[in-house]
């Protein structure tokens, strides 16, 4: 028998297997909470926006972009707009209109879903349906579905496109990473599985939703009727009352948001306060390789496991894991730290290699159809049945190191920042002659996006490095600006005239193992 794998398996098990339980608590105080919602809500409210969307005329892979930070309605969307075969766009909400705007406009969607906090800046948004997510302008379409009344039938198909994410990467604009109900639903179920969601867990949504569908734990949890509590901002302190007062379990970030978290437990010590969660919580990170002191530090001062995954939007993400086995519980901290910090190895279902120049391929059920209306971009990452990451690295045994990047980008806090975009930016000033933007290390970010300038003649002694900064903040998302402008007389270059970036990093970098942060 072949049954389609689709993500509505998973909100259909949720609401029959545990109608009553709570599903969602969203975060209070904000305009429209939708407070605790339980399974049987959560699947009404889910089927109310499928009932919403045909009303306005949406069919079948028809596009809705949710631009938001995490929310219950951004869980309902998950599986009111996929769910009915709909495609959902999750957007960045730090990024600033241009880049929206490119992303409906490429994406075609014909609806906007967006937080009050971002809408004014993103009026100017031309698409044919909008929808403030304020519990006033959105409240029919995050109704309940009414008693007796089913949303249009969709012929469940797996190999139809799930979610378009979009990410920055080797090219100056971001690209469409088109995952399948099968991508989706086989990366939650292998998730799932090897951090081993059951129905007691407390899930807090620390990682944003809109990147790669929150790496696929909200599909995972729903199944097994697993608790989500909603986490709007990334604050230390408050990701530390909730693990006290919700019962906190397991969450997911990037290593930024160790960072919070171990700074905020360091505080409440100092106040001789306790640091809740020893022995019960889970926090699985990826995004960046974390230090093995990092490591080290969440596993003795705050005492909760840690758990390292390694993958990209386009492999849905999982494609390595590393969690200590059996093997490792006698292990002093420090060695078992040490171990923790590699990237991992193969989840079920996935298959690594690294190839003669160090990039390291991947092959699973998990990778992506393609890159939405770019076929040519899809080609030059899909090679002979392996997909190539663009990452450097090497194996371990059975380990994946990743030591290295081969595309030019640099991940800050967790995000993707294509270098090309941030040097187009910085052309666009008239003092700027030559550029090369670089990722250098930083102690908060993990990485920080610094930009070398060759100035124009003329501007030498009267433009600064905050000119330059400021010229960026007026074009881009504010965390892809530079953080630091370096002025130089020339920048390296091959006979063929190309950068050598590796040249320039060099310095930055200098005494450490790995070329990545
Ligand atoms: P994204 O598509 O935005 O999720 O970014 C994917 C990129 O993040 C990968 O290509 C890696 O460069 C980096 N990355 C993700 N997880 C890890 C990890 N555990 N260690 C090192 N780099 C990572």
């Amino acid at each position: 028998m072949h049954v389609p794998l689709t993500i509505s398996d998973f909100i259909e098990r949720g609401a029959l297997v545990f109608p009553e339980r709570v599903a969602v608590v969203d975060e209070p105080d904000v305009p429209g909470s939708l407070g605790r919602l339980s399974y049987r809500e959560l699947a009404e409210r889910a089927r109310g926006l499928a009932l919403g969307l045909d009303g306005l005329g949406l069919g079948r892979a028809d596009r809705v972009a949710v631009v938001s930070p995490n929310s219950a309605r951004f869980l309902i969307s998950f599986f009111g707009v996929s769910g009915s075969g709909r495609i959902l766009v999750p957007v960045n909400f730090r990024l600033n209109a241009s880049e929206v705007g490119y992303i409906i406009e490429h994406s075609g969607a014909e609806v906007l879903l967006v937080d009050p906090e971002v809408a004014a800046a993103l009026a100017g948004i031309r698409v044919r349906h909008r929808f403030l997510l304020d519990g006033v302008e959105d409240a029919d379409l995050f109704a309940p579905a009414p008693v007796g009344r089913e949303p249009n039938s969709w012929e469940p198909d797996e190999d139809a496109t799930c979610s378009i994410n979009y990410t920055s990467g080797t090219t100056a604009r971001p690209k469409g990473v088109e995952l399948t109900h099968r991508n989706c639903t086989l990366n939650a179920i292998a998730f799932g599985w090897h951090t081993t969601v059951t129905d007691r867990d407390v899930l807090l949504h620390t990682l944003p939703m809109f990147h790669c569908n929150g790496w696929g734990m909200p599909y995972a949890a729903t199944g097994m009727g697993a608790r989500h509590v909603v986490q709007r901002k990334i604050d230390g302190e408050s990701i530390l009352e909730r693990v006290a007062s919700e019962g906190i379990t397991i969450m997911c970030g990037a290593p930024a948001v160790i960072a919070a978290i171990l700074g905020a437990a360091e505080k409440r010590r100092q106040a001789g306060r306790e640091v809740p969660g020893r022995d019960t919580v889970r926090l699985v990170v990826a995004g960046a390789p974390p230090p093995s002191s990092v490591i080290e530090r969440v596993e003795t001062e705050l005492g909760w496991e840690l758990i390292q995954i390694y993958g990209l939007t386009e492999t849905s993400p999982l494609l390595t894991i590393n969690r200590a086995p059996l093997e490792w519980d006698g292990l002093e901290p420090t060695a078992r730290a040490r171990n923790l910090s590699r990237a991992g190895v193969p989840a079920i279902g996935v298959r690594m290699a690294v190839d003669e120049e160090g990039e390291v391929l991947a092959r699973s059920n998990h990778v992506f159809a393609g890159y939405w209306n770019q076929p040519e971009e899809s080609a030059k990452v899909l090679v002979d049945g392996w997909f190539h990451t663009g990452d450097g690295g090497r194996l371990d045994g059975a380990f994946v190191v990743i030591a290295d990047r081969k595309k030019d980008v640099i991940i800050t806090g967790g995000e993707n920042v294509s270098s090309i975009e941030v040097e187009d930016a910085l052309y666009s000033h008239p003092a700027v002659a030559e550029v090369a933007v670089i990722g250098v290390p930083d102690d908060k970010w993990g990485e920080t996006v610094k930009a070398l300038v060759v100035l124009r003649a003329e501007f030498v002694g009267s433009v600064e490095p905050e000119t330059l900064i400021e010229h960026c903040r007026g074009l881009l998302a504010h965390f892809k600006c530079p953080t630091s402008v370096e002025f130089r007389q020339e920048l390296p270059r091959t006979a063929t005239g190309k950068l050598q970036k590796f040249k320039l990093r060099q310095p930055y970098w200098e005494g450490r193992e790995r070329l990545v942060n």
